[in-house]
């Protein structure tokens, strides 16, 4: 490719023949990048870096019970009966930062020397290649001409936005300007009609401006100012902002624009500017929008400034934003608000309102505007306006973008709060609630405090034995530095690279594929679909999943073909041109849907508690209890937002074989499912995993969908294949948690005793079987949480639907299991006005009581972990705390909670309880372990390195595991039911063993000898260094289809946690101010790991639980399909006071060295978030004369948490028509 610059004398015209040549040319050759990749590598590297920073002077967010404090520390020391670990002590601080390398600023990450020093990034040039030409002019007239010769050319200022539309939508950019060398585009000053800024500036840019004029300006002057900075600290995040423009932002036009309903509400103007007719002023009000992403900007036209008016003294400005996550993400509503007042007559002299998203435009409120002038500011005032309001913005049921009511809602609330700010700004105290403050979290520290509490190991333990000790991820500097290598990172030579051609459609037939357009791609090899597929092969468990679609769609997203070519990016644009003739039939996609279409994936499950001491179920009469609660809950699933989306690379070998690399959490499933489909022995396959980059589940059963498409491709083209999903395909094809809806009927006693449960959970399963069966066994066996059920029957019913197999995600379905349970003792509480702690109290399970499934519990610990929580969190006191808030905020409310969980431990399929591992011992001393489980994060290989050190006595850096593969450990289980440090290190510790046993002889000869001389001795004697490891662990089966319970699980860990949240009753915003976890890992193999897992599965639990929404479309189209529209819990989101503390003084006497199982176990702990945002619901609820208790489906999203707090500004907003008479924009899967 070559790059032309031009210096001083002429611009190359690349066809635009009347431009003037002024530069002169300067050739370089530079291969191999994109056109847009080459521009922003010679504009400079943008990228900023996020610096989460934790105040470490703030000491022990346990405040007073911080065992420091309180040398006698008040967390319990009660033993746990069969405690075998003798003395350990408690630490309070897990890693020290002193061990980090300190940060050396000369070391900063270079920018290229060679350009740095041509300074080529300021240069005026242009050049060509694969059809896009790129200018980068430094000269004002020039990019004016420019734009003049070339009005369909995009600006690219930030490429934030055109990035998106090349990558998604595979738009043609053939003639690209950047104009960020253009000084004419930096300027800023303030004006006599306001703060000019030049619109080249980021928006880091553009903020640190104001910031410098609110401080040299009055304070009357910089009330617009004020609002744009605060709402720049919620517009994207730092990255974004860091090279995002405010010409690209207005330019794009988004109805969910943040800034251009303040730029509206403020009477702001743009100044464009072209070649021909020379710079004009544009007001951003009502005709500057023109209809969705449109604007009145002619397209010669450059946006060269933006000018902001200032205030006066008596102008009020506010703007407000509302989204599903509070940071980094795109508004649901934003409103922004100006008022003239005269002050001596109160009378509205000019009122402009502005709002985004709601309308296909940024939407000035004209009716109601023209309405309030003139009027008295008044609480009649705020009357009149939310009712003209509410009819002016009122949103259709099915409205795009859904959520009708609620996006109302917060109109109308943030004109509430706009209308309050003004009159206590003006001192007008007739008006009602006034004096209330509504900025929630305004008393949350900025810093974070965060505690981490165990047990460190006795001082007997000899040094080097790692068992106990917080040893860091033996990989984590390798994370961290970027330097640990994924699926994505091994290039293997000719390899050639695949993209799936999937459904548009949920449900429906497959007519014909019409692959001439992708054929003619430059660089397509060809395509595989139906046809070649081994004539009957499915994938999955149960032979139930087609690779391809060949008749019957049953999926949006469902993989129909796929394109082979020489590049990644050839392949998608290829699939994208693909010609799929389908015809659309009505799809289940709910669980309402399906329950009334009899949908079902296979037969019901049962579990009678009456079994367990009778032959026959005992059917109790119902009529005959006084107290009883009946009702349902419905809880969402949960997207895996793994951090590496899934990927295979297949490389096929002589005879038939083929070599398999893979993200994946079970490589024996790959290995099973290749083969099988493939019509191959699976002793000619070997799948390999090296480290997977985060699964949660979701690739515990999927690896199939890629694995086998890759490897037919291998054999058909005979070449290496890569196949990596983008997130947005990822998103589609594989699966998510189960959403379930949860039945109950409870019976209690007068004290408040559960005498009688009648419990049905019913999951949405997809389209296969997939895991969905081991997923409701899963969730029936956790129905009973932490709580004894004099009769208990349990019932599980799995919905066939129109969806992606849903599958495995940690928790594997004991979440929702829990949850109904949880949700049902609220109800018991809130109908019979008990305390629910109380109630929870009376009946947790005691030591030796027998589970509805038949399990006795054996070291209960769920009382020790919640009293321990109780006193850690200072439960009590807050309580009382947070009532007096409450009673003092009419509109910010606080809620406490807490909340208990009991997770049986091990797969629910017997055979799967096993494992196998290779421990091969070179002469040198070094020590190779291979076992079946995957790293994917979770730090199980510094878990098993640990294990391997202490069984061969032998220090931790002597022993290294290199990766997992099929033809080194066979037939092993997925990693997956937390078991994978249960299950692998004991077979670790066989193998161990048997080695240990052969060295014997050679110790004894030798005492004084050392591990090398021992190893050598074998070796000289012909004696075996390597030994294969086997390990189980308990399991009895429980009867799903009698009923019939056992002692299913060796164990069960324990925890509880404590939190407290305030939540914006107006927008349905929240804060997590306080987390408090003690949970029970019996002995810990690793503190560090541990209370990482506990950390890392509460925050996935506070996003499952409040706000990971998937949103599918009525007819099954999936519209949460990457981060813009998912959300996951972000930094911000982290409680501000997280505290993790190990159960002291617990054993395991069922897990290795006295452990417990951890990845799962803490999950469901993240409800507690929901639980205490339903508290402060409940509390304005009450406050509002609403006593009664209420549903509250998970997740607790602004939306649901908005809706619940009825109250004045909800009575403004119509009811939805009734069901069935409109199509809303999502369904409730
Ligand atoms: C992760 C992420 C988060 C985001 N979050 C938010 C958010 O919270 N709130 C929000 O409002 N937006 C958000 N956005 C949208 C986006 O950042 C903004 O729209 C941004 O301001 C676009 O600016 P840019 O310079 O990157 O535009 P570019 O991508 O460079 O260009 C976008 C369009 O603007 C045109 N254009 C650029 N400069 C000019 C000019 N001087 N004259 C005429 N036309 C011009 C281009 O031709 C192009 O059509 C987000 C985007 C991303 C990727």
């Amino acid at each position: 490719m070559q790059i032309c610059m031009f210096l001083s004398a002429s611009y190359h015209t690349f066809g635009c023949s009347s431009i003037v040549m002024r530069q002169k040319w300067l050739k370089m050759d530079v291969f191999g990048i994109s056109a847009g990749l080459l521009g922003m590598y010679l504009n400079g590297i943008y990228t900023a870096f996020f610096c989460f920073q934790i105040n470490d002077t703030n000491g022990c967010g346990m405040g007073e019970n911080c065992c420091k404090v309180k040398k006698s520390s008040s967390l319990s020391d009660d033993a746990t009966p069969g405690y075998t670990g003798g003395e350990r002590k408690r630490k309070l601080q897990l890693s020290s930062l002193s061990d980090c390398a300190p940060y050396d600023a000369t070391q900063e990450i270079i920018f290229p020397p060679e350009l740095k020093h041509k300074n080529f990034d300021s240069l005026s040039f242009a050049y060509d290649h694969h059809h896009t030409k790129w200018y980068q002019p430094v000269d004002y007239d020039d990019l004016l001409t420019l734009k003049r010769e070339l009005p369909h050319a995009r600006l690219i200022s930030g490429n934030s936005e055109l990035a998106i539309e090349l990558k998604f939508r595979f738009i043609d950019l053939p003639v690209l300007i950047n104009p960020k060398q253009v000084k004419e585009l930096y300027v800023k000053r303030v004006e006599e009609n306001g703060v000019y800024m030049g619109t080249g500036m980021s928006l880091t840019d553009m903020d640190r401006y104001v910031v410098k004029l609110m401080n040299e300006l009055t304070v009357e002057q910089v009330k617009v100012l004020q609002n744009i900075h605060e709402m720049l600290h919620w517009f994207a995040g730092t990255h974004v902002r860091n090279v995002a423009s405010v010409s690209g932002n207005i330019a794009t036009a988004s109805p969910i624009s943040d800034l251009n309903p303040i730029w509206m509400a403020a009477n702001a103007q743009v100044v464009l500017d072209s070649a021909d007719r020379g710079e004009r002023r544009c007001c951003i009000d009502e005709n500057f929008f023109l209809g969705y992403r449109k604007t009145c900007i002619r397209s010669d036209e450059v946006i060269k400034a933006v000018v902001v008016p200032l205030t006066t003294k008596n102008e009020h400005f506010a703007a407000y934003k509302q989204a599903q996550r509070r940071e980094d993400d795109i508004a649901i509503v934003t409103g922004a608000f100006f008022v003239k007042i005269n002050p001596d007559t109160f009378i509205v002299e000019k009122i402009r309102i502005a709002f985004g998203g709601m309308a296909p435009t940024t939407k000035l409120t004209l009716t109601t505007m023209s309405k309030l002038e003139g009027q008295f500011w008044s609480q009649g005032f705020l009357d009149q306006a939310l009712s003209l309001l509410s009819e002016e913005m009122k949103l259709p049921a099915g409205v795009p973008g859904g959520m009708s009511q609620y996006r109302l809602s917060l109109a109308l609330s943030f004109f509430f709060k706009f209308f309050l700010k003004v009159s206590k700004d003006l001192n007008f105290m007739e008006v009602q609630n006034v004096e209330q403050n509504l900025t929630i979290g305004n008393t949350i520290p900025k810093s974070l405090n965060a505690t981490q509490v165990y047990q460190e190991v006795n001082d007997k333990q000899k040094y080097d034995d790692p068992v106990g000790r917080p040893l860091k991820h033996v990989s984590g500097d390798k994370h961290t530095t970027g330097e640990a290598v994924y699926c994505d990172d091994i290039n293997v030579a000719d390899c050639l690279h695949i993209a799936f051609v999937t459904s548009p459609i949920a449900h429906g037939t497959l007519n014909s594929i019409d692959y001439t357009a992708a054929l003619h791609l430059n660089g397509v090899i060809g395509y595989i679909d139906a046809y070649d597929v081994y004539t009957g092969a499915q994938i999955g468990h149960h032979n139930d999943t087609p690779v391809f679609v060949k008749d019957e769609i049953t999926f949006h997203g469902q993989p129909i073909a796929a394109i082979v070519a020489t590049d990644h990016e050839i392949a998608r644009k290829a699939a994208s041109l693909v010609k799929l003739d389908t015809a659309a039939k009505k799809p289940i996609v709910t669980i309402k849907q399906a329950l009334e279409a009899d949908s079902f994936i296979f037969k019901h499950f049962v579990i009678h508690s009456s079994l367990n001491d009778n032959e026959t179920v005992v059917k109790n009469d119902w009529s005959k209890y006084e107290r009883v609660v009946e009702g349902s809950i419905d809880m969402g699933g949960q997207e895996h937002f793994y951090l590496e989306t899934q990927q295979c690379i297949v490389i096929p070998h002589e005879d038939d074989e083929l070599e398999i690399i893979i993200s994946n959490q079970c490589v024996n499933d790959v290995h099973i499912e290749v083969a099988k489909c493939l019509g191959i022995a699976q002793h000619k396959i070997s799948t390999t995993v090296k480290r997977i980059g985060g699964g949660f589940g979701g690739k515990e059963s999927t690896g199939a969908i890629l694995a086998v498409p890759a490897s037919l491709a291998a054999r058909k083209f005979n070449k290496p294949m890569k196949l990596k999903l983008e997130r947005f395909d990822d998103m589609a094809i594989t699966g998510t948690r189960h959403p379930f809806t949860l039945q109950y009927k409870l019976a209690v006693d007068e004290n408040g005793k559960f005498i009688d449960l009648d419990y049905t959970a019913i999951s949405n399963s997809g389209h296969t079987m997939d895991l969905s069966m081991g997923v409701m066994q899963r969730a029936m066996v956790h129905a009973d949480n932490v709580y004894k059920f004099g009769n208990a029957d349990i019932t599980g019913k799995m919905c066939k639907t129109h969806l992606a197999s849903n599958t495995a995600f940690r928790g594997f379905g004991g979440p929702q299991g829990m949850f109904g349970t949880e949700i049902m003792v609220k109800h018991v509480a809130e109908q019979f006005n008990w305390d629910h702690d109380e109630i929870r109290e009376k009946n947790f399970y005691q030591e030796g009581d027998c589970t509805p499934f038949g399990m006795h519990l054996n070291q209960c610990n769920v009382t020790r972990t919640w009293k321990e929580c109780k006193t850690n969190s200072d439960y009590c006191k807050r309580l009382e705390e947070v009532k007096k808030f409450n009673s003092e905020n009419k509109f910010r409310k606080r809620g406490i909670y807490l909340t208990p969980t009991r997770f049986g431990i091990g797969f629910g399929l017997k055979q799967l309880n096993q494992a196998g591992a290779l421990v091969l011992v070179y002469t040198d001393g070094s020590v190779l372990v291979s076992h079946g489980g995957m790293e994917m994060g979770q730090g199980l290989h510094t878990k098993i390195l640990q294990i391997a050190a202490r069984c061969l006595e032998i220090p931790i850096e002597k022993v290294h595991i290199r990766d997992t593969a099929t033809d080194k450990v066979p037939n092993s289980s997925a990693t997956a039911a937390s078991v994978g440090s249960d299950l692998n290190g004991l077979a670790v510790q066989d193998a161990c063993r048997q080695i240990l046993e052969r060295l014997e002889p050679f110790k004894k000869e030798n005492p004084e000898g050392g591990w090398l001389e021992w190893v050598n001795s074998a070796y000289v004697n012909r004696v075996s260094l390597s030994a294969s490891g086997f390990g189980i662990i308990h399991h009895e089966p429980v009867d799903f289809f009698n009923g019939k319970g056992a002692e299913l699980f060796g164990y069960s860990v324990y925890g509880t946690a404590a939190c407290e949240v305030e939540v914006d009753c107006l927008t349905g915003d929240h804060h997590l101010l306080r987390t408090d976890i003690v949970m029970d890992v019996g002995e810990s193999l690793n503190p560090a790991i541990d209370i990482g897992q506990i950390e890392g599965a509460f925050i996935q639990g506070y996003g499952l639980f409040t706000m990971e929404e998937i949103k599918i479309r009525p007819d099954g189209i999936r519209l949460t399909r990457g981060p813009g529209t998912y959300k996951i819990p972000s930094a911000d989101d982290v409680p501000k006071n997280f505290n993790v503390s190990l159960l002291g003084n617990s054993s395991n006497k069922m897990g290795i060295f006295s452990s417990k199982a951890i990845g799962e176990p803490p999950l469901f702990l993240g409800s507690c978030a929901f639980f205490a945002i339903r508290e402060a619901v409940r509390a304005y609820r009450v406050q509002n004369g609403k006593k009664e208790y209420f549903v509250f489906n998970s997740p607790s999203t602004p939306e649901r948490i908005r809706m619940a707090c009825e109250d004045f500004v909800t009575q403004h907003v119509p009811a939805l028509p009734e069901e069935g008479s409109y199509t809303p924009w999502t369904a409730s899967v």
